[in-house]
């Protein structure tokens, strides 16, 4: 661990305080339905930093538009090491922001919040006594830079939006655990530099209409740690909502994901599935409570700034009032995951569970197909409702599995090893040739995407054989063992089966190509001759013949029958084989050396 900090601080610019300035001047102009460009966020938190000591703005890691990206931190007894500052017991609150740069309340209002928070506004500071902010000003620069009244046209404000994509045209909010991104891989750094507690990315959504300006979308409680997600699902949820209802005008409700797309929703809503691609799926493989806001894209901008400000007070001042369960609870989680045998990879919505809500909506209109036009239906602002509507938040696991002792990963995928390695995972190497007795699995059966998604054609419904046998590994080859902070992450991108696994994202794609062509017919004559010699083996043969009319009608399945049970079978033991081997148990005799912490790519 020590490597890994002592790395990332080398890496870290801190911006000089070269102008230590007599006030702060921070022109916000959310009020008049503008959001600050980047240039803009930059100087105000530049200001933030040179004014007050307890405010410190560092460079930490690149984006794929070549400009670094700025993690903002307020600490109030100006210990800006998160080392020292969890053995303190303080509570680590990461608030992400920019995304996706036309959804940019988050940006003026995080600034907001700290320059009031610093200032002491309604002694807002009194949460540093527990709490250290950190805050990412804009994770999307390549789409913050580029701004056009014509983005997000269906959008209420404000005048000037970034675009969703960022430089390289990916969705940032797809590309956290698989990282193909400069941005993705450095927020995976400061990420797991701070090793927050809480976590919130800040959204605006189009997805229905109703009275709220402000919906949440919190990770899966039932796949967190069962401690932290009874904690998380009992008091802290009921109590945000609570807070928010009780000290806000903007009352917050569940992100709207309703049952019937087309229908009504009184039908009812369902929690967000949020696989570890999102933000809050992949923080919360670290055991982290994590957050999206996703504003309703129908209210006035300045409305949504003060509502995400709102929130960010009553999220801090929730982590403030409970910060010793929060960090003993997540301390638990972190020591605990390190020993976990099974892992959920794949989940199930349970329809037959539901908790009541109660909702304020907008009665849906559909009017009668016009000649020129299709009906379309319309939410009728002048026909309020309010009702108590189902709530479906349970979800099921349907793929689990036991870790093995160790992952072997051959060192021809060294880009994978480098891709967990910037998830600080640590890796050991074999030293000198040998010879394994591994778990392997095969890829029976996957369908490819019909879509294109982030530049992937996704392999999905992946059916995979496990097989026992010995296998050869070479001196570098990688060995992680899976006893780790990182285990989930780890189990998750691994197995191959899993629906985000880097198999998935087609990182291990060659494999899918057959190794050697050939006819079988150029071994007929030694195929008789072994059918000829072995009893047992005609037996079954003629067994075979019988049951199968078309195997007996056949003669190349015949001969591939008889082929796939010679010893000239050995050279497909590679076809469809996934090279990550898993390793059950300790052996007595494995010769492998650390490799030093995981900063930058082995090669
Ligand atoms: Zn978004």
């Amino acid at each position: 661990m020590k490597n890994l900090l002592a790395s990332l601080m080398a890496g870290i610019l801190i911006i000089p305080a070269c102008t230590q300035s007599n006030e702060v001047n921070i022109n916000l102009k959310y009020d008049q339905n503008i959001s600050l460009e980047y240039h803009e966020v930059i100087d105000a938190y530049t200001q933030l930093s040179d004014y007050y000591p307890e405010a410190r703005l560092v460079e930490m890691g690149k984006t794929d538009i070549g400009k670094p990206l700025h993690l903002f931190m307020i600490s109030g007894d100006r210990d800006f090491n998160p080392e020292s500052i969890r053995k303190k017991g303080k509570s680590i609150v990461l608030i992400n922001n920019g995304i996706h740069p036309g959804e940019p309340e988050g940006i003026d209002a995080s600034i907001q919040f700290s320059w009031d928070l610093l200032r002491n506004k309604d002694n807002l500071k009194s949460y540093l006594d527990s709490v250290v902010i950190g805050i990412i000003p804009v994770y999307n620069i390549g789409g913050a830079l580029d701004r056009s009244k014509y983005y997000r046209t269906n959008q209420n404000g404000p005048i000037y939006n970034g675009r969703r994509r960022n430089a390289r045209n990916l969705d940032l909010n797809r590309d956290f655990s698989k990282q193909e991104t400069q941005n993705a891989r450095s927020f995976a750094n400061i990420f797991l530099y701070l090793n927050p507690d809480v976590f919130l990315d800040t959204h605006t959504t189009n997805g229905s209409d109703h009275q709220y300006t402000i919906t949440l979308i919190p990770t899966l409680h039932s796949k967190l740690d069962s401690s932290m997600g009874e904690f998380f699902h009992d008091k802290m949820l009921p109590d945000l909502y609570e807070r928010m209802k009780e000290n806000s005008e903007y009352e917050m409700i569940p992100y709207i994901r309703m049952r019937n797309y087309y229908g009504d929703i009184r039908d009812g809503i369902m929690a967000y599935d949020d696989h570890p691609f999102y933000s809050t799926g992949y923080t919360a493989l670290f055991n982290c409570y994590s957050f999206m806001t996703e504003n309703l894209v129908y209210k006035y901008f300045p409305d949504r700034v003060r509502s995400v400000i709102d929130f960010l007070t009553q999220l801090i001042g929730f982590t403030h009032d409970n910060c010793s369960e929060i960090r003993q609870l997540k301390d638990q989680a972190d020591s605990k995951i390190k020993d976990q045998q099974e892992f959920h990879l794949a989940w199930q919505i349970d329809m037959s569970y539901s908790e009541d809500l109660l909702f304020k909506g907008y009665e849906y209109v559909r009017p009668e197909p016009s000649e020129r036009m299709t009906s379309r239906g319309y939410f009728d602002h002048d026909r309020p409702w309010t009702d108590t509507i189902p709530f479906f938040t349970k979800y099921d696991p349907v793929l689990t599995v036991t870790k093995p002792w160790a992952y072997i990963i051959p060192q021809a995928w060294t880009d994978v090893v480098n891709k967990l390695r910037n998830n600080e995972v640590w890796v050991y190497r074999i030293v000198g040739d040998t010879e394994l007795r591994v778990q392997n699995y095969y890829i029976e059966d996957s369908e490819r995407s019909q879509r294109a998604n982030q530049g992937h054609y996704i392999n999905q419904n992946v059916e995979v054989r496990l097989v026992e046998q010995d296998m050869p590994y070479y001196s570098g080859d990688y060995v992680v063992i899976t006893n780790q902070h990182a285990n989930k992450y780890i189990v998750e991108m691994l197995e191959p089966h899993a629906p985000n696994s880097y198999f998935a994202w087609n990182f291990f794609d060659p494999i899918l190509e057959s190794h050697d062509f050939y006819s079988v017919r150029a071994f007929e004559g030694e195929l008789m001759e072994m059918l000829e010699k072995d009893e047992a083996l005609r037996a079954e043969f003629e067994k075979r013949k019988e049951e199968d009319q078309e195997f007996a009608d056949n003669s190349m399945l015949q001969l591939r029958y008889i082929y796939e049970r010679s010893p000239m079978y050995e050279i497909e033991r590679y076809n469809g084989l996934y090279p990550v081997a898993r390793l059950m148990q300790e052996p007595d005799d494995l010769n492998i050396k650390a490799v030093e912490g995981p900063v930058g790519d082995l090669d």
